[in-house]
């Protein structure tokens, strides 16, 4: 049986896994609250990334956020979506990655976030790691893995 850090898993290039930024739907700090509810709903996504106006990551915003923030004691205020931005809802204080990390490193991280963010050394958004690509080939590992070492049928 191949030892572990032998294996491609181990030295497999993270970016290889990576959809880059220009395909990721993504908003705005100072977009308002209406434009990224669209792009949530109109995307499928439940959270998406949220960059400033040089493109560097600062954070993310989910559907929820924007519901909690526009949930009032009596009723739900609507127009509180386009009075409000992103900046005002969002979560900064996430988790990065940086192109180098391995792929143990993400694989850690995403225990806990369906997607991770990817930045360069200087905070620029590089695209996202959806924990299902990683799984993805996690499976596919050890799918073959299990071919060499299991007795065939
Ligand atoms: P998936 O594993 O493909 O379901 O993606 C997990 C999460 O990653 C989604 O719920 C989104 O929050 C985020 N995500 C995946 N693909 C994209 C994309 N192209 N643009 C923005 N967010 C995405």
């Amino acid at each position: 049986m191949k030892r572990l850090k032998d294996c491609d898993v181990i030295n497999k290039d993270i970016m290889d896994l990576v959809i880059p930024d220009e395909k990721v739907a993504l908003v705005q700090t100072n977009n308002p609250l209406e434009h990224a509810l669209l792009v949530l709903v109109k995307s499928g996504y439940s959270a998406i990334p949220v960059l400033d106006t040089n493109n560097k990551l600062q954070g993310i915003v989910s559907k929820t956020m924007i519901l909690n923030h526009i949930f009032g004691v009596e009723r739900i205020e609507f127009e509180k979506l386009s009075e409000y931005k992103v900046k005002d809802v969002m979560k900064g204080d996430i988790p990065l990655v940086n192109p180098n990390d391995s792929f143990l490193t993400v694989m850690k991280l995403a225990i806990n976030e369906p997607f991770l963010c990817v930045v360069d050394h200087e905070g620029y958004f590089k695209g996202i790691l959806p924990r299902s690509a990683l799984l993805k080939f996690l499976n596919h590992f050890l799918r073959d893995l299990s071919h060499d070492v299991l007795p065939a049928k």
